[in-house]
C-alpha cells in the first residue's frame, strides 16, 4: 500500500499522469479538481459556491475543498469486512468492493496549510504519504499545453487571462508546498517537460523505488 501526492503547476500533466500510474499500478485515482467539477455538474450547493471560483481561475475554500477529499479517502480505507464467509479470491466474482494498491492523489494539497491538513487526515486514518512527486515544466511550455488543452477541453478556466491568474496563484501559494515537503524527505522532482510516456517512466522508476 503506498499513498502518492501527483504534483505540479496547471499544465505540468498531473492529471494525466495520475490517471495512467493509477491504471498501470491499480491506484486510486483522486482529484479534487474533478471532484469539484462533479458537484459543479450535479448542481449541489457545494458546486454552485465553487463554480464561479473555478471560473475564475481562484482556490476555492478549504471548507468545500477538504470535507470532498476527505469523503474520498474514507471510501478508500473502508477495511474489507473480516466475517466475510467470501474467500478473499473469490470476493471479486461476488461483488465485493476491489480493494486498490494504493492510491494517487491530484490538485491537492495546494497551500502549505492544505499540505497541513492532509497530514492530520492521514493521520487520522493511520496512514502517510510515501511520496510526493512534482512535475517540473517551464512556464512557456505549460502555457503552450493549456492553450492546446482549452481547444478540446471546453474549461470555462483554460482561458488567457485566467490561465495567467492561476500560474500566478500557482507561483504565490502553491509553490511553496514543494519546500514543505522537501523538508520533510519526500519529494522527487521530475522533469517533465518531454513527452508524456517520458515522464511517466520516470515518476515509475520513482514510485517503485519507494515501494520496495
Ligand atoms: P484542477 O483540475 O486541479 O486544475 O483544478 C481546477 C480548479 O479547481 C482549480 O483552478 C481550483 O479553482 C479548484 N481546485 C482544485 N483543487 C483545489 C484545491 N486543492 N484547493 C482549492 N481549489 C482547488
Amino acid at each position: 500500500m503506498i499513498d502518492i501526492v501527483i504534483f505540479g503547476a496547471p499544465g505540468a500533466g498531473k492529471g494525466t499522469q495520475a490517471k495512467l500510474l493509477a491504471e498501470k499500478y491499480d491506484f486510486l485515482h483522486i482529484s479534487t479538481g474533478d471532484l469539484l467539477r462533479q458537484e459543479v455538474e450535479l448542481g449541489t450547493p457545494m458546486g454552485q459556491r465553487a463554480q464561479a471560483i473555478m471560473n475564475r481561475g481562484d482556490l476555492v475554500g478549504d471548507d468545500i475543498v477538504v470535507p470532498l477529499l476527505d469523503r474520498a479517502l474514507q471510501k478508500r480505507s473502508t477495511a474489507p469486512n473480516p466475517d466475510s464467509l467470501i474467500d478473499p479470491w473469490d470476493r471479486e466474482r461476488h461483488g465485493a468492493p476491489h480493494r486498490p494498491e494504493g492510491s494517487i492523489i491530484d490538485g491537492f494539497p495546494r497551500t502549505v496549510s492544505q499540505a497541513q491538513t492532509l497530514e492530520f487526515m492521514f493521520r487520522k486514518l493511520q496512514r502517510r504519504i510515501d511520496l510526493v512527486v512534482a512535475i517540473d515544466v517551464p512556464r512557456d511550455e505549460l502555457v503552450r499545453r493549456i492553450h492546446e488543452r482549452a481547444a478540446i477541453s471546453g474549461r470555462a478556466d483554460d482561458t488567457e487571462e485566467v490561465i495567467r491568474h492561476r500560474l500566478d496563484l500557482y507561483d504565490e501559494q502553491t509553490k511553496p508546498v514543494l519546500d514543505y515537503y522537501r523538508v520533510s524527505g519526500l519529494l522527487m522532482t521530475v522533469d517533465g517537460s518531454e513527452q508524456i510516456a517520458d515522464t511517466n517512466y520516470r515518476i515509475g522508476l520513482a514510485i517503485e523505488a519507494r515501494m520496495k
